[in-house]
């Protein structure tokens, strides 16, 4: 039995990744000094690899994104970054003002670029794998390259639709969904990955990793067949190793038939690929690759029980490697300096090195060493403790009924009794809540935080900053103003702090997209409110503008998605805890005249499933969970925002959450969304599309954001639309924010005009 471990955090226990392309991007350190940085990171990992596991990859090392290197490594590289200069459009693909689109990688918040192909004309335009492969072998390290495998490559890529070509930015990217369009992408990309390969095989490589989760999707069976005959053509060349994770796969039979060297499979995820395993059998001739510890949580696994199934597994199976269920790049590094958490949590946690060092552990307990089956008993009675159980909760969530997922007056009347108390004006101007969070109030929250200035001083800076950010509002003449969240470091971290049955870490970073990261919290109790988290800030914002303030709050569903989860309660049960929770804060807003509350849920997409037959189980308790801590007074109106998703095939599901406003992200996923209106039918919210593209720092101009609002005003009745950037602003600077904003309510200004003209 062999021990393989990918997709090891790149990020470095002190943020190094982060601080290196920032710096570059800044121009405070040179390219030199950019690519040095990047190779000790490069070497410690591979160090740490072989330290605990005897086979790990190359290639899992990306400047930015890997499906962007991928896309490089093909030629797939739009025509209008002009020709390529190395590092200079690298970075202008992935966060130029014509930056490819991001959407999120699977049912994960890992952000990955979508390559855009506009032609079947690939080529080796640059052979990454190739390089980073020798470069480490030239260190004196032995990896497997690895590469995403064909399949997932085209899944995750998006076809430019030509006959709008010349409508930039609003040209609309379609998924390659039918078979002849395919099988000829797959023909075209093949030929590339068989010359990858020949040139590993020249530079010593033996073996290749192919990352193909695709193949957990709703896999049709002509899919199965074509990416059979692509595996046929690259087995020729090396000894393939296919990787799945996030689910089960969609065929056994048929993944098991693959014609390569060695098949993984998630065994964590849930029970689909096992119970498979165990009634089809697995191939004699081929190598089992067992994905057996969480790759994505926290905990600390139950090595004993995992043994007894490596011993089931290895009677089934000739041959066996273990390995993570899926990349490690979901978990911070390490939690060795966590010196912060409650009571009994730390040794009961694992994130990155800790996993590399429990598949060590159950390599040797499986072969007889006696400190590791020590080790393994130790493990077995951590994980078996309660902890955190709240009686009174458990009885809350168990007496709920129906009616506590329904507010009491249907849409259509309680639109009235808004429109009343807000009285607001055709296409009315918002933001998504945050702005700029400058060094500023960053460095004074650590001040705070350090125990520099006192709460006091804090709290007095943070009202300063309201107070700015509501004039600055009502300048640019925004209808519906927000509080800033200049107090929050982050959406869910924030919420995660002030909620009893959730630990946040001091160093538990995780990179999101590029550069950008965040510390998902751990829920490992019941979970509940002891007091009023947003209620100071936004009642001060109210006092000081007669325009509406939006209460800001983070959903359930998206609390619940970006942090780690205890394992030993349903996901659905932990939401509707975080739900009741909410809905108290929802009331003391009310009670203190707040007309309008938000409720972001951003992650209510990257939640569902991979496979469709999955997601009416769980979007049911995902909207009953937005519907339960939602249910406001009628004339409250509550606002939600989505970004960063593929919506489309989920609108229904979006619809059900009855909020009565939402906006959604679309600027940088072009008409997509919008031509999923088309076929809605009766769509009869008000939703705000977003018009401004926040993740870049160029300032959207008058006729960019006319564009989109007029192909929105094609879809859907003006009277239900708002205007507003595609989400908030803290990562902009003021001196982009406030140009764009203007620019924005300028736009819907001269479009109200018009529209009231007739
Ligand atoms: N209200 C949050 C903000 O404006 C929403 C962020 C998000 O959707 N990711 O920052
Ligand atoms: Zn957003």
């Amino acid at each position: 039995m062999k021990t393989l471990a990918y997709g090891f955090p790149k990020l470095g226990e002190k943020r190094e990744f982060k601080s290196l392309l920032e710096d570059f991007w800044k121009t405070k350190i040179s390219e030199h000094e950019l690519i040095d940085g990047m190779n000790t990171l490069k070497n410690s990992i591979a160090s740490l690899y072989t330290k605990h596991v005897e086979l790990f990859p190359s290639g899992d090392f990306s400047y930015y994104d890997f499906m962007l290197d991928t896309a490089i490594t093909l030629g797939a590289i739009p025509k209008r970054f002009g020709e390529y200069k190395g590092l200079e459009t690298y970075f202008q693909m992935a966060r130029g003002p014509q930056a490819l689109e991001m959407t999120k990688y699977f049912n994960t918040n890992y952000h990955y670029l979508v390559p855009e192909l506009e032609s079947k004309d690939f080529r080796l335009f640059k052979n990454l794998p190739l390089e980073e492969y020798s470069y480490l072998k030239q260190k004196g390290y032995n990896p497997l390259p690895k590469l995403i495998a064909p399949y997932t490559f085209l899944k995750l890529s998006k076809v430019l639709k030509k006959s709008e070509l010349s409508q930039l930015p609003l040209y609309e990217l379609l998924k390659i969904e039918h078979q002849a369009d395919m099988e000829e992408y797959l023909n075209a990309v093949f030929p590339i990955y068989e010359e990858v390969l020949k040139s590993l095989k020249s530079a010593g490589a033996t073996a290749v990793l192919m990352e193909d989760p695709a193949l957990c999707l709703d896999t049709e069976d002509w899919e199965w067949e074509l990416v059979h005959e692509t595996y046929g053509c690259l087995s020729k060349h090396l000894d393939v190793y296919v990787l799945t994770y996030y689910d089960s796969v969609s065929d056994y039979k048929k993944f098991v038939e693959l014609p390569v060297r060695a098949l993984g499979l998630d065994l964590v995820s849930n029970g689909e690929n096992l119970e498979n395993l165990r009634k089809f059998g697995f191939p004699e001739d081929k190598t089992f690759i067992a994905g057996i510890i969480n790759g994505r949580n926290v905990w600390r696994a139950n090595l004993k029980e995992k043994l007894r199934l490596l011993e089931e597994l290895s009677k089934i199976t000739s041959e066996l490697i273990i390995s993570n269920s899926c990349p490690l790049f979901h978990l911070p590094v390490t939690v060795e300096p966590e010196d912060s958490l409650p009571e009994g949590l730390k040794e009961r946690l694992s994130f990155a090195k800790e996993k590399l060092q429990e598949l060590q552990t159950l390599k040797l307990a499986f072969e007889g060493d006696e400190r590791a089956i020590e080790e393994l008993e130790h493990s077995s009675r951590l994980t078996q403790q309660a902890f955190g159980v709240k009686e009174d909760i458990r009885k809350r969530i168990a007496s709920l009924t129906p009616q506590d997922f329904q507010r009491d007056v249907p849409y259509s009347e309680r639109i009235k009794l808004q429109q009343e108390a807000l009285n607001l004006p055709l296409l009315p101007t918002t933001t998504i809540g945050s702005f700029p969070q400058t060094e500023e109030v960053r460095k004074t929250r650590s001040a705070y935080t350090s125990g520099k200035i006192s709460e006091e001083e804090y709290k007095e800076f943070i009202r300063k900053q309201i107070e700015h950010v509501i004039r600055v509002q009502e300048d640019i003449g925004l209808d519906v103003l927000v509080h800033g969240e200049f107090e929050r470091t982050d959406m869910v971290e924030f919420f995660a702090q002030r909620l009893e049955g959730i630990a946040t870490t001091k160093h538990g970073w995780v990179l999101s997209y590029g550069s950008r990261v965040y510390r998902p919290p751990i829920i490992y109790g019941d979970v509940h409110r002891p007091k009023p988290m947003t209620l100071e800030e936004i009642t001060y914002a109210q006092s000081l503008t007669d325009r509406p303030v939006k209460g800001m709050l983070t959903g359930p569903v998206t609390i619940l998605n970006w942090s780690y989860y205890r394992e030993d309660i349903s996901k659905e049960e932990i939401a509707y805890q975080i739900a009741l929770a909410l809905l108290e804060e929802v009331k003391d807003l009310e009670r203190a005249g707040i007309k309008i509350v938000q409720i972001d849920e951003p992650a209510f997409r990257e939640g569902a499933p991979l496979k469709k037959k999955d997601w009416p189980h769980y979007f049911d308790w995902a909207v009953k969970a937005f519907r339960l801590c939602s249910k406001a007074e009628p004339q409250t109106q509550i606002h939600t925002h989505m970004c960063y998703s593929e919506f489309n095939e989920v609108l229904e599901y979006i619809y059900q959450m009855d909020f009565d406003v939402i906006s959604i992200e679309a600027s940088r996923s072009k008409g997509e969304i919008i031509s999923a209106f088309e076929t809605f039918k009766n769509w009869d919210r008000q939703i705000g599309i977003g018009i401004y593209d926040i993740h870049s720092p160029a300032i959207p101009t008058k006729e960019q954001m006319r564009a989109i609002l007029e192909r929105c005003m094609k879809v859907l009745p003006v009277e239900l639309l708002w205007v507003n950037p595609d989400c908030g602003l803290k990562t902009r600077r003021w001196e982009e924010v406030v140009p764009a904003l203007k620019n924005m309510v300028e736009t819907a200004r001269e479009m109200r005009a018009q529209v009231e003209v007739g």
